[in-house]
């Protein structure tokens, strides 16, 4: 057993080499966003390890992305592996309808465990994107089933991202999202101001009335076409990472009350402690009527995502004409990968993330002060485990993206913004690396 798993394992790493992976990528294989007929070369990975990633030319990167929030406990946790392995001898997947297993079951009580108050009902589904259609699906099913077929809009807020597939692209930031390209096809939703006060270091206002008022006009005009509000509790990930007031989100729960519609929080970048507490709604003290869960759900070993709603909501869509909820992927509830998530969640369920989140805030903030005067940043800001430099000007990724490797670091910047979201587990030594090798690259970067 153990004689085989490392022969297979030696001839994974070793049947290619780097220049023949990259020519069969470049021949075959899509990449986020990219290009067939202007290629950016990707980098050819040999392994993963804690917070390093290790490059099949041998280099080895602190990573600052966690593999986009999803690696909150570095790569290949020993008690993930654990998981997974056990697991896989038992039952790798079985259907979800008309079965059960002790994976899905026990991952379901652990996150109405931690969610905020009265998420009781979880979906499981297979990525975020889906997740957050599933929430969607379950606004519109609920005022069906209501009798209030006419709240068929959903409202959010400028900025924001919730995925990549249809229904999630039409409630993305509007310029720059993909409404322009796919405008033809995308369904019209509602946008007001993105939330306000921005939590910019430069920039710490208090909240009052005045920052919620083109939400509330939205909501007084138009509730009766309006199902949910979506948006991205505190901070505003891929729409632009924006850190927001949590005041406003406070204010945004009371009127989606006065008026009748529903609340979705997006918590797929946000949630499992990243910024501080256990999910960013916990920042204002509110609980939505829907939740979504994604990225950091396995702890980045595989996908998985979740949709949590309240008894009222999964009620209302089960009294209604149709009986039941109108969703069921093939792969719904993964053994497999609940398996690894309650293994996450364990890890969560110690408490140890507050000291590292604690830990890697004020390691940013110290890390980052240098750059705070560069001629090229426009802010410095960090909210837990986040930590985000906004250049006045957008990256050329094509030049900038070998820099953060040359420093030693795995970094993607996206836009104006050079940002961070390191494991958990890093130490005080590499997140001092990391920081001093962005300010190093962002020092690099032609001043306009
Ligand atoms: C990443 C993300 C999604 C989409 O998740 P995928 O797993 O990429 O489909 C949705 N909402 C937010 C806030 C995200 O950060």
């Amino acid at each position: 057993m153990t004689v085989l798993t490392s022969t297979r394992r030696d001839c994974i790493v070793t049947a290619l080499s780097a220049e023949q992976i990259l020519e069969l990528d470049q021949k075959h294989v899509w990449h986020p966003y990219s290009s067939f007929t202007s290629p950016l070369l990707p980098f050819p990975v040999d392994s993963t390890d804690g917070v390093r990633i290790k490059l099949k030319d041998g280099r080895e990167l602190i990573d600052g992305m966690a593999s986009w929030w999803s690696a909150v406990h570095g790569y290949g946790h020993p008690k993930l592996k654990e998981a997974a392995h056990k697991q896989i001898d038992t039952m790798s997947h079985v259907m979800f309808g008309g079965l059960t297993h002790e994976p899905a079951v026990t991952l379901c009580e652990k996150l109405v465990k931690i969610a905020p108050n009265g998420l009781n009902k979880v979906f499981i589904s297979d990525s975020g994107s889906v997740a957050v259609e599933v929430a969607i699906k379950m606004a519109f099913q609920y005022w069906i089933s209501q009798g209030q077929a006419s709240k068929n809009k959903l409202l959010t807020v400028k900025n924001g991202y919730h995925g990549d597939t249809f229904a999630t692209m039409a409630v993305c930031d509007p310029v720059n999202g993909m409404h322009h390209m796919f405008d033809q096809v995308l369904e019209k939703h509602m946008f007001v101001e993105a939330p306000q006060p921005a939590i910019h270091s430069q920039l710490k206002s208090e909240f009052n009335e005045s920052h919620i008022q083109s939400l509330k006009d939205q909501l007084e005009n138009h509730h009766q076409h309006i199902a949910a509000l979506i948006l991205e509790p505190i901070v505003q990930g891929a729409g632009g990472m924006r850190f927001y007031h949590p005041d406003y989100l406070k204010r945004a729960r009371e009127l989606c009350d006065e008026f009748n519609v529903l609340l979705i929080a997006d918590e797929i970048a946000t949630g499992f402690g990243r910024t501080g507490k256990m999910f960013a709604c916990d920042h204002a003290g509110i609980s939505p009527d829907i939740l979504c869960v994604g990225k950091a759900l396995t702890g980045g070993f595989m996908s998985l995502a979740a949709t949590l709603c309240t008894d009222k909501v999964a009620k209302g869509i089960c009294e209604g004409e149709a009986g039941v909820f109108m969703h069921g992927p093939t792969f719904m509830g993964n053994p497999l990968a609940c398996a690894v998530a309650n293994a996450s969640l364990d890890l969560l369920m110690t408490g140890e993330w507050q000291q590292q989140i604690a830990r890697i805030e004020s390691g940013l903030e110290k890390g980052f002060a240098p750059a705070k005067d560069l001629p090229q940043v426009a802010d410095v800001r960090v909210i837990g485990g986040v930590g985000v430099i906004e250049l006045k000007e957008p990256v050329h990724m094509p030049t900038v993206q070998p820099m953060f490797v040359e420093e030693g670091v795995w970094v993607r910047p996206f836009g104006k913004n050079v940002y961070v979201l390191p494991p958990y587990v890093i130490s005080e030594e590499d997140l001092a690396f990391l920081c001093a090798a962005m300010v190093s690259v962002v020092k690099k970067l032609p001043i306009n």
